[in-house]
């Protein structure tokens, strides 16, 4: 089981597997997982990346329109 989280302070998605107790996101914060919002739940890796990147770009659009800082 894997958990999609959200960042608080960046507002990425990411995954973790279910028991991981922290998180470094890209943009450097490092969050215990059980204080992060779990978005949505995946059975295994790659459908945990598929749900990451289905919810990063209804919030940010498709990566080639975005422009990373
Ligand atoms: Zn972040």
């Amino acid at each position: 089981m894997f958990l999609i989280l959200r960042c608080r302070k960046c507002g990425r998605f990411l995954y973790a597997r279910a028991g991981t107790k922290s998180k470094k996101c890209v943009c450097g914060a490092t969050s215990q997982v059980r204080r992060m919002i779990i978005v949505d739940r995946a059975e295994d890796e790659r459908e945990a990346g598929e749900k990451v990147r289905f919810y990063q770009e209804r919030e940010f659009g498709k990566p080639d329109f975005v422009t990373f800082r």
